[in-house]
């Protein structure tokens, strides 16, 4: 039955989108959003950016207004109105306005649950200090750009070195405040595997950013004036004007839960694939459900913008019976850190590991984001995970300052459709010289990967290098050997390698190497072809760098 009255819980990403998508397919029902705080429709993820002053105008964040809600597609937008309670059984829902201070009910056909997460506070003293902050609404950020105007702030701690942490450090170090980031895990960015977080970690320390993994805060103290003192759990003391809790999120489900709408094993809302709750009558979308990760089958809160604007999309299309569904994540993000970005898509290696999953391959590479000859070309490095029975792309980490989304979208796309290493390798991608290149980045990960899969290159693996009774050859050139090399490794530069075949053994494994892994792939064809047993340290010398221990 057509609902004839859809209320909504939650007026941001996903809940907009389903008003929205809703008015679009019926112009009968009566649409009510609730929003407990004093704006709909704004642009959480511009908050660092206003923050840092990069976004100036407050306005700007406000995507839509409730009057636009209500002149554009007859919705109503209740701001100040928090859902406190759900009966199910009766279909109505009990709402607090905030302003006037008082309760009343409101009847549903339909109700979409868009709550959101809340922010994690570590348990630890002084977490509720004034110049403790955490980032969620526009009053947040209004709240810390008020804090460093009034206290000329000048030092800023940031807890959590996930993408908001360093988004915010970023932001705050363009106002010119010296930021220390203090992160439990013993890498920044989470979805990234560490040698992929590695060179992320150099660049921010590059920009005097003091960077303390590994330990977490223990404690805040009031230092003198308005200063704070943060002490870790390894002893460290900052003295700071502020502290950014950026330490992750949970999902909002305080009322799904008293209203006895069923929870998943990761504490999300549970919801079908049409973002049907355990309920009849409720959908729930956003950071608020958890969702099948389509690569491993499990489920995952995944709170990003953009499932949360499907899902609202797909909720609105079932209510009005428009079959739709929604695929599940895939985990796709990207983040600026400093000039440089970061972004990924699929499952990384440490994912695969926490499932017991071992039927994978990676390779990684160093190609310029366009090609050589055209000025400007930027390294992207990429690592590249897939599936050797079938060739199946698993998950991709790039790291550079340019071009580095555009790689991972189309990589994103072709998981999305269950496409192989094949597909990059094949995949018709735009070329002029300041755009790319003939063979793209991600055409030379897919080639490298089928060249894998087609015994036409063996990998090494260079956790292993340590300790494998091999011959390691450097590829390169004396004068880059000279410069830097894997320890116990011989040089024979591939100019001179016909020649001097004779300097290797036939009974030891050869591991060979060069910068990126484009000489050393030449020299593993050659060596293969006159019978030696050769593998290939993938990436090259600026791989190696990342598996090993980073300058503190
Ligand atoms: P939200 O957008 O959080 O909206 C939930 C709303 O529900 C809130 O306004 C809240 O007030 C309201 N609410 C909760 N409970 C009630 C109640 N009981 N009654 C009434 N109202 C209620 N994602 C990206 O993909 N890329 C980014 O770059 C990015 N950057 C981000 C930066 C920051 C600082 C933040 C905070 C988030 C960022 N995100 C980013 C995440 C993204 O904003 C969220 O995934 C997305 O907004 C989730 O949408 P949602 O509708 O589930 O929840």
């Amino acid at each position: 039955m057509t609902p004839k009255r859809l209320l909504i819980v939650g007026g941001v990403a996903g809940g907009a989108s389903a008003a929205a998508r809703a008015r679009r397919l019926n112009e009968a029902c009566d649409i009510v959003v609730f929003d407990k705080g004093p704006h709909v429709s704004f642009a959480n993820c511009g908050l660092p950016y206003f923050v840092g002053d990069v976004i100036q105008d407050e306005s700007k964040l406000l995507v839509a207004s409730p009057e636009l809600f209500r002149d554009r597609f007859r919705i109503d937008v209740r701001t100040r109105h928090e859902v406190t309670a759900i009966d199910t059984d009766e279909r109505t829902i009990q709402v607090r306005d905030l302003t006037a201070d008082s309760l009343h009910t409101e009847a549903y056909d339909a109700l979409v649950l868009s709550p959101g997460a809340r922010a994690i506070r570590p348990p630890v003293l002084g977490i509720d200090l004034p110049g403790v902050f955490v980032v969620r609404t526009i009053p947040d950020s209004r709240r810390i750009r008020a804090w460093l105007a009034d206290h000329q702030a000048s030092r800023a701690v940031v807890v959590g070195g996930g993408f908001i942490g360093l988004e915010m450090a970023e932001n705050l170090s363009h106002r010119n405040l010296a930021i220390s980031i203090v992160e439990s895990a013993p890498h920044v960015l989470p979805p990234l595997d560490p040698e992929m977080a590695r060179p992320v970690e150099d660049h921010l320390r590059s920009q005097g950013v003091n960077l303390l993994l590994g330990d977490a805060i223990a404690k805040i103290e009031q230092g003198e004036d308005h200063s704070l003192v943060v002490r870790t759990r390894a002893g460290v003391e900052l003295a700071t004007d502020l502290v950014i809790l950026a330490t992750g999120v949970r999902p909002e489900t305080t009322l799904a839960k008293a209203s006895g709408i069923a929870l998943g094993r990761r504490g999300g809302i549970r919801v079908d694939e049409h973002m049907r709750t355990s309920v009849p009558g409720v959908w729930a979308v956003g950071d608020a459900v958890e969702i099948r990760e389509v690569m491993t089958g499990v489920e995952a809160i995944l709170p990003l913008a953009g499932p949360a604007n499907r899902q609202g999309r797909i909720a609105a299309n079932d209510i009005f019976g428009h079959a739709s569904r929604f695929r599940g994540v895939q985990g796709t993000a990207v983040c600026g850190v400093f000039g440089m970005t970061v972004a990924s898509t699929g499952v990384s290696e440490r994912a695969l590991a926490r499932e017991g999953i071992s039927d994978y391959e990676r390779i990684y590479l160093h190609p310029g984001h366009h090609v050589g000859y055209f000025p400007g070309a930027k390294p992207i490095r990429i690592k590249l995970l897939f599936r050797p029975s079938d060739g199946r792309v698993l998950g991709a980490q790039a790291v550079g300052e340019e071009g580095v989304a555009r790689r991972i979208d189309v990589i994103s796309m072709t998981i999305q459709q269950g496409g192989t290493v094949y597909d990059l390798e094949e995949a018709e991608l735009c070329y002029a010289p300041q755009f790319g290149a003939a063979k793209d980045p991600v055409n030379l990960a897919g080639m490298i990967a089928a060249n894998v899969l087609r015994g036409h290159l063996q990998l090494a693996r260079w956790e292993e290098l340590p300790d494998a009774d091999v011959l390691v050859v450097d590829v390169r050139s004396a004068e880059e050997h000279a410069g830097g090399a894997i320890p116990g490794a011989i040089n024979i530069p591939l100019e001179e390698l016909r020649g001097r075949l004779a300097e290797l053994p036939r009974d030891r494994e050869l591991w060979l190497y060069c910068q990126v892994g484009q000489r050393a792939y030449y020299a593993t064809r050659l060596l293969l072809q006159r019978g030696f047993r050769v593998r290939n340290l993938p990436g090259g010398i600026q791989t190696y760098a990342s598996f090993t221990s980073p300058a503190e």
